[in-house]
C-alpha cells in the first residue's frame, strides 16, 4: 500500500547547543514584566473563545500521522480549560462561513471545489485532487472544517468589531495564510484571515472598520494572505517569517523584503525575512519595536487581525525557531494598545502541541488583562539588525518614521552572530587546503533554475513498512515553558534533542520518503556503495564508511544515461590516494552522456550518504549528533522545483550541490555534486583535473560492468575518456 506524505518541515537547523552558552546574556532592555491591570478593568473585559471538535474532522486520510492534525486544536482547548480560561471568557458557538463571504478572497472554482470535495462522488478523486496541490490532505471532513475555520474567524472578528468584544481567539484549523485566491497549498483550504478582513471592509461598513492591520507571526510567510491584500491599503499586511534566502517554505521571492504591495497598496505590505532559524524572543521584540510598532501608530488601525501561527515557538518541529510562549505575551501585548485593543486571534501553523498550547494560554492570559510574568535573555542575532535596517530602508518612503538612523551604539550592542551551521572542513576527498574552500560560493539559484518541473510532494511514497516504522517511532512530546525562568533551561534540553519534537524526529519522517540517489563515480559498483549504507570500506579505500543509521539494502536498482558531462577533479582525495574523483557537471551538455546506477532509498539514507560524501563525520559530528536533516522536504521541494540547490550548510564539501534530474515511478531522482563555481575553477585550472587512480578507477568499471552496461574494455574507454578531455568549454 502507499499512502502519501506531505512537503513541510523545517530547513537544515543548525547546532543550536554551539551558542547556547549564551543563554546567560542579558539584554538590558527585557527585563521581567508583570501586568496587573485594575480590577474593574477586569470586569469589563470581554474576551471571546471559540472552539469546535467539528474542525478535527479534517484528518489525513486512512490515519497517516502528520504535523497538521486535529490534536493541535484539541492540545490547546484543554490546557486552557485545564488553567479556567473559558470559564473567564465569552464561550463561542463556530459557524459556517457563507460562499459569498468567501468569494470576496477566493474563485467560485476554488469554492466550489472546497465545498464538494468532502462529498461521496469524490470518494474516487479526492486523493488524486489533494495531490495536485502542494501540501494538502483532503478527506470526508475536510469541507465542513474549512467552512467552519473561515466562517469562526468571521463570528470572533465581527463581534469584536461591533463591541460585543473587547477581543478573541479562534482556535481553527486548517490554517488558512497559504491558501490564494485559486489555490489551496500548505496545509491550508481557505484564507480564514483574509476571509474575515474582507467581509469587515465589504459586508460590515456600519461597523466602522476601514483600516485592518494584518500580524503574521506564523513562522512561514503568509504568501495566500499577502496577494489577496497587495494592492489594497485598507490592509496593512505584516508578515515575519523565515526566509533562508528564498528556501524556506513557501519558498520564492514572494516573502522577500521588497514585496511592498502595489498600486494604492504600495507601502502596506511589510514582510520581515528572517536569514536563518533559531531566531527568538529578542529578535522579535526588535521587529516589533523598530518596524511594526513605528508603522502600526502611523497606520493606526480600527482592528488588529493576527495570523497566530506558533511555529516559531521553541521546540516546533519545523520552525526551527525559539519564541517562548513569554515572548508572544509580549508581541500580543505590544499591539494591545492599537485600536482600543480590538484584537482577533487566529490559529495558523504550530506543531508541537505542548508549545502552542502553552502559547495560546499566554497569549489568552494576555487578552484577559492576567498576570504573565517572564523574561527574555537570549540577545538579538546580528542578522536581525541587518534584516530590520533592510525594511526600514526600503519602507521609508512610504513610513517616514522610519526615516531616520538606529542608532549605532543599538545595533553594536548586545548582538550575536548568525548560527552556526554544521562545521566541516572536507570531503570525501579531503580538501587540497583550506584557502581554497573558503573561496567557494553559492550559484545563483535563478541559474538553475531551468523549466519548473514540479512534482508534488504529497506524491512522494511511503510503504507501509516505513509507516509502521512512523507510527513506532511516535515519541512524547518535549518542550515549551510556560514559565519563563524554564524557558533557557528548556532550551538546552531541547536544543540536542531538537528533532525528538511533536511525536517526530527527522529521522522517522524522512525513513518514510522514498527517493531516488543517482550515482556516477565509485558508487555505481553496489558493494562500494553499500559501503555508505552497511558501513565499511571496499578494496582500495583507506578509509571505512560509518554507514547509514538504516542499513536497509536500496529497494531497486536501475541505469540510465543522461546528458551531463562525467569530469574527474581535484588529484588527491584521503579515500582512495592520489587521482582525481568523480563530478557531474551540474549543467546539461548536447553531446554529453553520463551512465547512472540509481538506487531507490529513503531520504533519511540519502541524507547519510550526502553526510559522508561531505566527510561530516568530522571530529565529534557524528550522524547520530545530525540533529537536522541536510535536505529535508522542504529543500527537496525546492530542489526538485529549480533543478539544483546549492546547499548552505555544505557549502564547504566536495558534493554540496543537490541536483534533480527527473523522476521515476513518480519519485524524484537525485544527484550530488561540486557546486557550479567549483566547474568554474576546474575550468580555469585554479582546481586540477586529474585522472582516478588505479582502484578509483576499479570501482567504476566494476559497476559499469557488472550493471551489464558496458564490456570491460568499453568501460576502461568511458571513463578515460571523461578523465582526459580538456574541451573546458564542454565541463
Ligand atoms: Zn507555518
Amino acid at each position: 500500500m502507499h499512502i502519501h506524505f506531505l512537503s513541510w518541515s523545517a530547513k537544515a537547523q543548525t547546532l543550536s547547543r554551539l551558542f547556547l552558552g549564551l543563554c546567560s546574556f542579558r539584554s538590558p532592555d527585557l527585563s521581567p514584566r508583570l501586568m496587573a491591570p485594575p480590577p474593574d478593568d477586569i470586569r469589563r473585559l470581554r474576551v471571546g473563545l471559540l472552539y469546535d471538535e467539528r474542525m478535527c474532522l479534517h484528518t489525513t486520510p486512512d490515519g497517516e500521522i502528520h504535523p497538521e492534525c486535529p490534536d493541535r486544536i484539541r492540545a490547546i482547548w484543554n490546557k486552557l480549560n485545564s488553567e479556567g480560561i473559558p470559564q473567564r471568557c465569552i464561550v463561542l458557538d463556530a459557524k459556517k462561513a457563507k460562499d459569498k463571504h468567501i468569494a470576496h478572497v477566493h474563485t467560485l472554482n476554488h469554492i466550489k471545489l472546497i465545498k464538494n470535495i468532502s462529498s461521496k462522488e469524490f470518494d474516487s478523486r479526492r486523493q488524486r485532487i489533494a495531490s495536485k496541490f502542494n501540501s494538502i490532505y483532503l478527506n470526508q471532513g475536510s469541507s465542513e472544517a474549512a467552512y467552519l475555520a473561515a466562517g469562526s474567524v468571521i463570528e470572533v472578528a465581527e463581534k469584536v468589531a461591533k463591541g460585543d468584544l473587547n477581543s478573541g481567539i479562534a482556535i481553527v484549523r486548517p490554517p488558512g495564510h497559504h491558501a490564494e485566491p485559486d489555490e489551496a497549498m500548505g496545509f491550508c483550504l481557505f484564507n480564514n484571515v483574509a476571509i474575515a478582513a474582507s467581509f469587515l471592509l465589504n459586508e460590515k461598513p456600519e461597523l466602522g472598520i476601514r483600516k485592518i492591520l494584518i500580524v503574521d507571526w506564523d513562522v512561514h510567510h503568509g504568501n495566500g494572505t499577502q496577494k489577496v491584500f497587495y494592492d489594497d491599503p485598507r490592509v496593512l499586511f505584516f508578515s515575519v517569517h523565515r526566509f533562508d534566502s528564498g528556501s524556506f517554505y513557501p519558498a520564492g521571492d514572494d516573502g522577500a523584503y521588497f514585496m511592498i504591495g502595489e498600486g494604492a497598496g504600495a507601502g502596506y505590505n511589510i514582510n520581515i525575512p528572517w536569514e536563518h532559524g533559531q531566531c527568538g524572543d529578542a529578535d522579535y521584540f526588535a521587529v516589533w519595536d523598530h518596524v511594526l510598532i513605528p508603522i502600526a501608530e502611523a497606520y493606526n488601525p480600527d482592528i488588529i487581525l493576527v495570523s497566530a501561527g506558533f511555529d516559531a515557538a521553541i521546540g516546533d518541529p519545523l520552525g526551527g525557531c525559539c519564541v517562548t510562549p513569554y515572548g508572544y505575551s509580549v508581541l500580543l501585548e505590544k499591539l494591545m494598545r492599537f485600536a482600543q485593543g480590538k484584537i482577533v486571534m487566529a490559529l495558523e501553523g504550530g506543531y508541537n502541541l505542548k508549545s502552542i498550547a502553552n502559547s495560546v494560554l499566554a497569549c489568552a492570559k494576555v487578552l484577559l488583562h492576567e498576570e504573565y510574568v517572564g523574561s527574555t535573555q537570549t540577545p538579538i542575532f546580528e542578522s536581525t539588525w541587518h534584516v530590520i535596517e533592510t525594511v526600514r530602508h526600503e519602507l521609508k518612503g512610504y513610513w517616514p518614521v522610519l526615516n531616520v538612523e538606529l542608532p549605532q551604539s543599538l545595533l553594536l550592542s548586545n548582538s550575536r552572530p548568525r548560527p552556526p551551521e554544521v562545521i566541516y572542513s572536507s570531503s570525501e576527498s579531503d580538501v587540497e587546503n583550506d584557502e581554497e574552500v573558503s573561496t567557494a560560493h553559492i550559484i545563483n539559484n535563478e541559474e538553475s533554475a531551468e523549466d519548473n518541473l514540479i512534482l508534488p510532494l504529497s506524491k512522494l511514497k511511503i510503504d507501509e513498512d516505513n509507516h509502521e516504522k512512523l507510527h513506532a517511532s511516535k515519541q512524547v512530546q518535549i518542550v515549551g515553558s510556560s514559565t519563563p525562568s524554564e524557558a533557557c533551561h528548556d532550551a538546552q534540553e531541547l536544543a540536542p534533542n531538537n528533532t525528538a519534537l511533536c511525536g517526530f524526529t527527522w529521522r522517522s519522517l524522512l525513513s518514510g520518503v522514498e527517493v531516488w540517489y543517482a550515482t556516477y563515480g565509485s558508487n555505481m559498483w553496489k558493494p562500494r556503495f553499500l559501503c555508505y549504507i552497511e558501513g565499511g570500506k571496499v578494496d582500495g579505500m583507506s578509509t571505512r564508511c560509518c554507514g547509514s543509521l538504516d542499513k536497509s539494502s536500496p529497494k531497486q536498482t536501475i541505469w540510465k544515461v543522461v546528458p551531463h558531462r562525467l569530469l574527474f577533479g581535484r588529484s588527491y582525495t584521503r579515500t582512495w590516494g592520489e587521482g582525481g574523483v568523480a563530478f557531474l557537471n551540474p549543467e546539461r551538455g548536447t553531446s554529453d552522456r553520463a551512465y547512472l546506477c540509481i538506487y531507490r532509498i529513503t531520504l533519511e539514507q540519502f541524507n547519510d550518504v550526502l553526510f559522508q560524501e561531505n566527510s561530516l563525520h568530522q571530529e565529534d559530528a557524528t550522524l547520530q549528533g545530525l540533529e537536522s536533516p541536510l535536505l529535508d522536504l522542504g529543500i527537496l521541494d525546492y530542489v526538485v522545483k529549480n533543478k539544483s540547490l546549492p546547499l548552505e550548510t555544505l557549502k564547504n564539501g566536495w558534493y554540496s550541490t543537490v541536483l534533480f534530474l527527473g523522476k521515476e515511478d513518480e519519485l524524484p531522482i537525485l544527484t550530488m555534486t561540486c557546486s557550479a563555481s567549483d566547474v568554474e575553477r576546474f575550468k580555469s585550472g585554479k582546481v586540477p583535473t586529474s585522472a582516478p587512480s588505479e582502484p578509483y578507477m576499479n570501482t567504476l568499471v566494476n559497476g559499469l560492468v557488472e550493471g551489464k552496461q558496458l564490456t570491460k574494455e568499453e568501460a576502461i574507454a568511458y571513463v578515460n575518456d571523461a578523465a582526459s578531455r580538456r574541451d573546458y568549454k564542454y565541463i
